[in-house]
């Protein structure tokens, strides 16, 4: 097999000169800076991109507070509806979007097609539908009344402002679309800066926001550095920050955003998750978990399991197994449908993980199966596997964030508990048995934002998500995202 045809209005998307997006259309950047955008599966420059300047910063937060003051008085019913348009466009775009996903971060064109449009298409409905549910509560005051008054209290559920929402390059689709949606349904506006590896299809996004009925300001889009997210942070008017992205940088984030006078801020970040096999799975099994939890994408997603603890019995035969099986993949070009394993996002990264397996080797951790990086233009890595040596390996402990699962054995539950949580992060793990009353047992035990049985990665706009300790603050999805992007108001009457 060989790559895909490039659809014709991808080529044309690639060929344009690109702006930034602001108060509801393409505009160039008051700045000449510019980032190339490589395809990492050839490392070819795709396109260049502005690197926005504090200019283009004001203009687009004033043009979200202007949209705020527009959006924010809309009806849910109205806001729900261009919401619901926006998700239809996304799934008549959904070739072209996957394609120029591809392109920009090296995913398997069936992931991109797959996660990147049609589950953002999902999640963009789920959210829209929130949209005409947002409600307060009625309450009555507790304190008993001094001379025959009598007091009623309600809460609102108000929108919170200007939102900036910070995108990281491995969903660069689907998060952008996490963030918008969030903001979007909550009745706020949006400034989105993604990642300057994986701008483009943003770009396109905000086009077909607009085309779906999306008023000027309600969503602009800035390209560029982490400058330009920090100028965004600290803006006074920004009233809220929404970050997705790796621990250094959402702790600078934070503290950003807590010095720009309280800013509000969401975070949700990496960790170093665990993913613990119980004696009785079989190994076959347990092959498809590792992959599942280890591998998706290259690994290179937050919730992606990092650390695998298995029983001392059973760990031979699996080594043996998964090294069999990730050898059988089939390693090329992501825009190839028949690619099982293609390249990591971009060369920093690729490096990184050339560095964390030098570290590896130097410290005396065995490298199980593969363990290096190719040597051609693209950003290729070994899909790999580690036995750890003890507990303090770097590769236990540091986040990968690449195609790398890490071993250790446990010889019995409590010494097991005690590997899975004796991390400073929390943002997901998984427990694999067939015994259903000891996953129930355990469940309570183990500290992490998502708990899966039986599976791993899977994520759904009903189910809460976000991570505990330094994995984040807050959470997205479900009905939880609703507090993190309205203020609550309290409103008392004496009558
Ligand atoms: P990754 O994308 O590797 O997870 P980061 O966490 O560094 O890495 O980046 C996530 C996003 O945060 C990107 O859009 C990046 O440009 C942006 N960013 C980087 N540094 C800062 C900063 N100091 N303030 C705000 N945003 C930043």
């Amino acid at each position: 097999m060989s790559d895909i045809a490039l659809l014709p209005s991808v080529r044309a998307f690639l060929a344009r000169e690109h702006g930034l997006f602001i108060h509801g259309q393409t505009v160039p950047s008051q700045g000449s800076a510019t980032i190339p955008v490589r395809n990492p599966a050839d490392g070819q420059t795709l396109a260049h991109i502005a690197d926005a300047t504090q200019a283009d910063v004001d203009q687009a937060v004033t043009s979200a507070r202007q949209g705020f003051a527009s959006w924010s008085r809309s009806s849910p019913a109205a806001r729900a509806a261009v919401l619901f348009r926006l998700a239809d466009l996304l799934e008549a775009h959904r070739e072209e979007l996957a394609q120029l996903e591809t392109l920009q971060s090296g995913k398997l064109i069936g992931i991109s097609r797959a996660f990147e449009v049609e589950q953002a298409a999902h999640f963009l409905r789920y959210y829209a539908g929130w949209a005409t549910k947002i409600t307060g509560q009625t309450i009555t005051p507790s304190l008993p009344s001094f001379a025959g008054e009598r007091y009623s209290a309600y809460t609102l559920r108000e929108p919170i402002g200007v939102v900036v929402g910070i995108v990281p390059w491995n969903f660069a689709t689907m998060i952008a679309i996490w963030k918008l949606a969030s903001a979007l349904t909550t009745g706020c506006s949006i400034v989105i800066k993604p990642s300057e590896f994986t701008p483009l299809t943003l770009l396109r996004i905000a086009e077909l926001a607009s085309e779906a009925g999306l008023p000027a300001g309600a969503l602009n889009v800035l390209t560029g550095a982490g400058h330009v997210g920090k100028a965004l942070i600290e803006h006074p008017g920004t009233d809220k920050v929404s970050f997705t992205g790796s621990v250094p940088t959402g702790i600078a984030v934070g503290q950003a955003a807590m010095g720009a006078k309280l800013t509000r801020a969401t975070l949700e970040l990496g960790g170093k998750n665990a993913v613990a096999f119980l004696p009785d799975v079989a190994t076959d099994k347990a092959v498809d978990g590792i992959i599942e939890a280890g591998f998706l994408h290259s690994g290179q997603i937050c919730a992606a399991g990092e650390r695998f603890y298995v029983h001392r019995s059973r760990l031979d035969p699996l080594l043996e197994a998964l090294s069999q099986r990730l050898g059988q993949l089939k390693v090329g070009s992501p825009l190839d449908e028949t690619t099982q394993f293609g390249p990591v996002a971009n060369k920093p990264h690729q490096q990184k993980l050339a560095e964390l397996f030098a570290t590896a080797r130097a410290e005396g951790s065995q490298i199980i199966h593969g363990g290096r990086i190719g040597d051609g233009p693209g950003c290729f890595v070994e899909p790999t596997v580690i036995l750890a040596k003890s507990v303090n390996d770097t590769l236990l402990n540091q986040e990968t964030f690449g195609p790398v699962a890490t071993f250790l054995p446990y010889d019995d539950e409590d010494q097991l508990l005690h590997l899975m949580n004796a991390s400073p992060y929390g943002l997901s793990a998984s427990l694999w048995t067939n015994d259903l009353g000891k996953a129930m047992r355990l469940i309570p035990e183990i500290q992490a934002g998502t708990l899966w049985v039986n599976m791993h990665t899977l994520l759904d706009p009903a189910v809460p998500f976000g991570g505990i300790k330094a994995s984040g603050i807050g959470r997205e999805f479900g009905s939880a995202f609703i507090d993190d992007f309205t203020e609550l108001k309290s409103v008392m009457i004496r009558y």
